[in-house]
């Protein structure tokens, strides 16, 4: 399979899926997904983004908790 935006190839990898869900960051690791080698487009089949929209949107109890520091691109 290849990449729809640089035509490489892509290879099956876990990665870590991170979604801002109001004010919060939802990090969902050891996500299945498929990983373009050259630009790091990802793929997810729709039964992994199903589970992933489960996950963010249910609010169970997490595994861990993370501590993120949040910085501002823009602030001098
Ligand atoms: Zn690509």
């Amino acid at each position: 399979m290849t990449c729809d935006l640089c035509g490489s190839l892509m290879t099956e990898q876990m990665v870590t899926y991170t979604i801002e869900f109001g004010d919060r960051l939802v990090v969902v690791e050891h996500v299945p997904a498929r990983v373009c080698v050259q630009c790091g487009e990802r793929l997810y089949n729709p039964e992994t983004v199903e589970r992933l929209q489960k996950i963010v949107w249910e609010q169970r109890a997490p595994s861990r908790m993370l501590q993120t520091p949040v910085f501002d691109f823009a602030a001098k």
